[in-house]
């Protein structure tokens, strides 16, 4: 926690536990990861959606040496990564009091590259089982050349936050004889039926595949 990680608007939905920051970046799938790109006259921020792992106190992102983000982020620039993750529409009597219910970690500071190879190697298992867990004991070691030609970068979580809203509809006293219906639609990820490849058609889905799940709120689409 640092004075810019400080909540200033509704501190009271702060969340300093460190077991509930990491709760969130492990049911987390995508991060938002911004940054300024470019130098004077041609700076500007930009936000790109990747994926990233926790392991400890450190977050991993990966992708090619060319991703200008990645570049970038690895020359010094400092990065911000939020992940957020989306538990309910609260619906009120009137429109000022809708909200979202939500769990959300930002995070601060400057990402360096990983060039040890074991950890590299171990940071891309870690983002393979991030993202399906159970999943890296399935498929082929990864090649060296894949690993030389993967950047990787190390965030630490030293300067994080996390905000969360749990609760229903807080509507003004002077609405609550409204007839509208308020409450809550629960929001999770929703996932389908998995669609084998034609290598793979007729053969048993694994475990990790049948049962991949993400979340208390996971809708799950996939027939009985
Ligand atoms: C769910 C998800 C997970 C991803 N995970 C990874 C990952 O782990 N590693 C990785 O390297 N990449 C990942 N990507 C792709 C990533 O978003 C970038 O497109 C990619 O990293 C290239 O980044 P760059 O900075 O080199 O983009 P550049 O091509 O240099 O960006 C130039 C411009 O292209 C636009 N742009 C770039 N990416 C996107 C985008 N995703 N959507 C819309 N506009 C875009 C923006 O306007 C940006 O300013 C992921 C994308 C998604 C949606």
């Amino acid at each position: 926690m640092s004075e810019r990680t400080t909540l200033q608007r509704k501190p009271e939905r702060a969340v300093d536990d460190r077991g509930a920051i990491h709760a969130v970046l492990d049911e987390g799938l995508m991060a938002h990861v911004g940054l300024v790109a470019g130098e004077g006259g041609v700076a500007h921020p930009v936000v790109i959606p990747m994926l990233y792992a926790r392991d400890g106190d450190v977050l991993y992102l990966h992708g090619s040496p060319a991703s200008r983000l990645l570049r970038t982020a690895k020359a010094g620039v400092e990065v911000c990564v939020t992940v957020t993750l989306l538990d309910a529409l609260v619906l009120a009597r009137s429109g000022l009091h809708h909200s979202m219910n939500y769990r959300s970690v930002v995070v601060m500071g400057t990402a360096t590259e990983v060039t040890d190879h074991e950890t590299k190697v171990a940071a891309l298992d870690r983002l393979v089982e991030h993202t399906i867990p159970g999943r890296s004991a399935q498929i082929r070691p990864a090649h060296d050349i894949e690993v030389k030609g993967t950047t990787v970068l190390v965030l630490p979580l030293d300067q994080c936050s996390m905000k969360a809203r749990a609760a229903g509809p807080v509507d003004d006293p002077d609405d609550l004889d409204e007839p509208s219906w308020a409450g809550l639609i629960p929001v999770g990820v929703a996932v389908g039926e998995p669609e084998p490849d034609e290598g793979s058609t007729g053969n048993p889905v694994p475990g990790h595949v049948a049962f991949w799940s993400r979340g208390p709120g996971q809708v799950n689409g996939r027939a009985g």
